[in-house]
């Protein structure tokens, strides 16, 4: 019996619907695999910045440092600036325990139509490499001349040769498990100082990983690409900024976001990492019950693989391929009728609970 202490941060809207769902799977799972998961619920959140004024209480960092792993679903209301609930709670979370690799990955499932005609399923199979903890996201800059005709603002992006290298290498060995096949998204024509830089510690990098064929492609022409031939895609390492557009691109290549998951990791295991679906709390459609669990689910498959059990995550990936290809059962915004649990019970249903 292995046990597990996993933090569980279900956040606001939709986070509260499809994290549930996921913890559901995990144990269902654990329970064929002798796997126990330990919970501890934080209700950090917009909701919680509302009543008290801070996104997480001020040890909040302390309280999870003990974790095996972080789940979180959503953060985000309408009344509460993005920044607050990115900068209150997710980029802390993110730089504090050095999740400096975000993966993305996604795949066109059988079953399940894109809206991109040549996303032939079972031939896109894309994993996104985010650099998440510095680039384009940073505090240094500021507003000027508040109210003259000159007003400005200036935002400076932190590049570091050992922030480029470390998120590169995690990309050049994922390659070399995978397909063998890196695309680095730049921008080195028109940003010139920090892209050429990151082109130049990927090339430099390159050359530890002979196997692995890599290219550069300008972020412009990359999400063209994506879009006439994800196909052709294997592993596509970025920036910070460039890792996030190119996620929420991929899952909508995909069929949409709300199947999308992603992994904020500490390659080095000194810390927790953090799984969470890429979508946000949908405001819109929050409290109906009809979210669509599948990202939140698929996180919960990444969780286990990244906890050392890659036979229980595959069985999970499993289980929401065969949901898809083999029965009608998907929520509304995939074109259909289930509910959160009703596609929830399906995927429970394949895993034999
Ligand atoms: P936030 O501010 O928290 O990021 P948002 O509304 O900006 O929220 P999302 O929550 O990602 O961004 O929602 C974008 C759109 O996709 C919304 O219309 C939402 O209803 C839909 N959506 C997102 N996730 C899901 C999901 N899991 N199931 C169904 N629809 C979803
Ligand atoms: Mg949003």
């Amino acid at each position: 019996m292995v046990a597990h202490r996993i933090a569980l941060i279900p956040g606001d809207g939709i986070g509260q619907e499809v994290t549930p769902a996921a913890v559901e799977v995990l144990d269902a799972v654990g329970r064929r695999h002798g796997i126990t998961f330990d919970h501890d619920e934080f209700d950090w959140s917009c909701a919680r910045y509302r009543e008290l004024g801070a996104m997480m209480p001020e040890d909040g960092l302390d309280r999870l440092r003990h974790h095996d792993a972080i789940l979180l679903g959503a953060v985000g209301h309408p009344a509460v600036p993005d920044h607050i609930s990115l900068w209150g709670l997710l980029i802390p979370i993110r730089r504090s325990f050095r999740q400096y690799v975000n993966l993305r990955p996604i795949k066109v499932f059988e079953g399940l139509e894109s809206p991109v005609r040549r996303a032939v399923a079972g031939e896109v199979d894309l994993v996104v490499v985010r650099e998440n903890v510095e680039g384009e996201y940073s505090e240094i800059g500021g507003r000027f001349n508040r109210g003259f005709a000159e007003e400005m603002a200036v935002q400076e992006a932190v590049f570091t040769r050992a922030g480029i290298t470390r998120v590169a290498d995690y990309a050049f060995s994922l390659a070399r498990r995978r397909r063998g096949e890196l695309t680095s998204a730049t921008k080195s024509n028109g940003i010139v100082h920090t892209l050429p830089f990151w082109d130049e510690v990927v090339a430099e990098r390159a050359e530890a990983y002979p196997d692995v064929s890599w290219r550069a492609e300008h972020i412009d022409a990359l999400c063209a690409k994506v879009v006439l031939d994800p196909a052709r895609f294997d592993v596509i390492v970025g920036s910070n900024l460039f890792g996030d557009i190119l996620s929420d691109l991929t899952a909508a290549v995909a069929g949409g976001i709300g199947i999308a998951p992603s992994a904020n990791i500490n390659p080095e295991r000194e810390f927790p990492s953090m799984f969470e679906p890429v979508h946000g709390s949908a405001p819109d459609i929050a409290g109906r019950g009809i979210a669509n669990p599948l990202g939140a689910i698929w996180s919960a498959a990444m969780l286990l693989e990244h906890l050392g059990h890659a036979e229980a995550a595959a069985e999970v990936e499993q289980a929401i391929a065969a949901v898809l290809a083999g029965t009608g059962v998907r929520t509304p915004d995939l074109g259909g009728t289930a509910t959160t649990r009703e596609f929830t019970g399906a995927v429970l249903e394949f895993l034999g609970s």
